[in-house]
């Protein structure tokens, strides 16, 4: 199968095509120079160090992109690979200013790379590497709770999130606020409960949100509501194995899934536990040859036929050279990119709906912001209120059996009577956010006549949000 990669714009160029579609909507509401100023990066660190590996020295290339100061402190993700670039992480950091405005986060895009493979290093050695990068970042002042705050992205997680933070912390001795120079940390180094899930419960709520539109899924040929859907997820990393998780308790079936190795579809009827393949793969090494399941090659996933296709893994893999054969009725984004504007606008024409990256991912940097302000605020949410909030509720019910003669039965007590956890106010937090997120975009997609798909309205609305606040700071008056 011919890819035409080379037909294809650059992750950066085609994050640009985007910006300027939906920018040529708005072209006359704005003063000249601003959404040239709200779609260029502000700063680009491009950075190379030694790394005594052994006996010899290696040399690392490494990248942090702060795309937008519209608002401080910036935030994004730190991504190991070994295909790491600057068009890459220039892309990835200006997705990032986008969805927080979607999001209203407060925060401007930025994003961070290692060009490394992570799978050649041992612990010790990534640490090494971890920490050389924040050291790097703190000499160029690219870090800092008011200034730059990353998070984990693909090959990272809260194991490099600590060490980041125990080198801030080392450097800032004195700065009262240190912890909050990054998320995405482990509960016990400050993180916040519910962040590891955060971006895959995100892409379950957007996409719940989305399907709960009887007309637009009239228009699918499809019914409202997760349950009984298939769906079918490419990587199952920490995006997608949650993804994979919160769907199938939701109600969905999980027919077909992918790894770096291959793809598996179920031949059961029943749908993959997803534990169960996690446990086989720790076991075997690989997710092929489960039982009751066809083995495929790696991009079969993508041309599976399903209700909904969630590409978690990379971007581009949709493309002009397979966008004809995607059968999904509609594409979940969790990954960045995993669509590139050709494909995208093949998709459209072909009637499928596609949930952009730009507002279905946003999950992650949503509950970040709630780590930070936990961070900021030093203590945990949910501790000021949890018991003022079960007693009066406890106080509700006698009322309510005093008023009525009957008595709650203990059980539906409980449930009624607790206060909620700090789980269970980040999920809250997170829900509200992908629900009123989604139907701004979704408002603007309908009542305009000029904006055709999900992903234009998305850009609508991040550039109406980032153009006021450039306009209340005055700077475009
Ligand atoms: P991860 O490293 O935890 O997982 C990615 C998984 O994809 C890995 O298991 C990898 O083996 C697999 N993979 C790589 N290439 C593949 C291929 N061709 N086919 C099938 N599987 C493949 O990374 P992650 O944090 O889950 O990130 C995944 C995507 O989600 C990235 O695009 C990232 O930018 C985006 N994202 C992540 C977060 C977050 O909070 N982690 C937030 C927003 C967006």
């Amino acid at each position: 199968m011919s890819t035409n990669k080379n037909a294809e714009p650059s992750f950066n160029q085609a994050v640009q095509l985007y910006f300027e579609k939906a920018a040529a909507i708005k072209k006359d509401s704005y003063p000249e120079g601003l959404l040239e100023q709200i779609r260029e990066a502000n700063s680009v660190y491009r950075m190379h160090f030694p790394i005594k590996l052994g006996d010899k020295y290696e040399v690392i290339e490494a990248y942090r992109v702060q795309h937008s100061h519209h608002k401080l402190p910036c935030k994004g993700g730190i991504r190991y690979s070994i295909h790491v670039n600057q068009d890459e992480v220039t892309a990835l950091a200006s997705l990032m200013t986008y969805k927080c405005a979607i999001v209203d986060v407060p925060f401007g895009g930025a994003k961070g790379g290692i060009k490394i493979d992570a799978r050649k290093y041992d612990e010790y050695q990534l640490e090494r590497i971890t920490r050389r990068y924040t050291t790097e970042l703190i000499k160029k002042n690219f870090i800092g709770p008011s200034i730059d705050v990353p998070a984990p992205d693909y090959g990272t997680g809260g194991r490099e999130m600590a060490w980041i933070v125990d080198t801030y912390v080392t450097f800032n001795p004195n700065n009262i606020d240190a912890y909050g120079c990054v998320t995405g940390k482990p509960v016990q180094q400050s993180g916040i409960r519910g962040r590891v899930e955060a971006t895959g419960r995100g892409v379950f709520f957007g996409t719940r949100e989305a399907v709960s539109n009887a007309e637009d899924m009239a228009a699918l040929g499809l019914t409202t509501g997760i349950e009984g859907k298939s769906v079918v997820i490419q990587g199952l990393g920490n995006v997608g194995f949650h993804s994979a998780r919160i769907f199938a308790e939701n109600g969905a079936i999980l027919t077909g899934l992918s790894e770096y190795e291959g793809t598996i579809v179920d031949e059961s009827g029943k749908g993959f536990d997803i534990h169960d393949v996690m446990r086989h793969r720790k076991e075997t090494g690989s997710i092929l040859n489960y039982p009751n399941a066809k083995s495929l090659d790696r991009n079969a996933v993508l041309e599976l036929e399903c209700d909904i296709l969630i590409p978690a893994a990379i971007e581009s893999v949709i493309h002009l050279g397979n966008a004809n054969n995607v059968k999904a009725k509609i594409i979940a984004e969790a990954a960045n990119g995993p669509v590139t504007p050709g494909a995208h606008q093949i998709l459209v024409d072909n009637g499928i709906m596609v949930i952009p990256d730009v507002y279905l991912n946003a999950g992650g940097v949503t509950v970040s912001y709630f780590e930070w302000v936990k961070n900021l605020s030093h203590v945990r949410f949910g501790r000021m209120d949890k018991r003022l909030r079960q007693n009066a509720r406890n106080k509700m019910i006698n009322v309510i059996e005093a008023a009525t003669g009957k008595t709650i039965d203990s059980s539906s007590r409980q449930f009624a009577d607790e206060g909620p956890s700090e789980v269970d106010i980040v999920r809250s937090g997170l829900e509200e956010t992908m629900i009123s997120a989604y139907r701004d975009i979704h408002k603007v997609w309908r009542e305009n006549e000029a904006v055709k798909d999900l992903r234009t309205a998305a850009f609508v609305v991040a550039i109406e949000k980032i153009a006021a606040s450039y306009m209340g700071l005055g700077i475009f008056p």
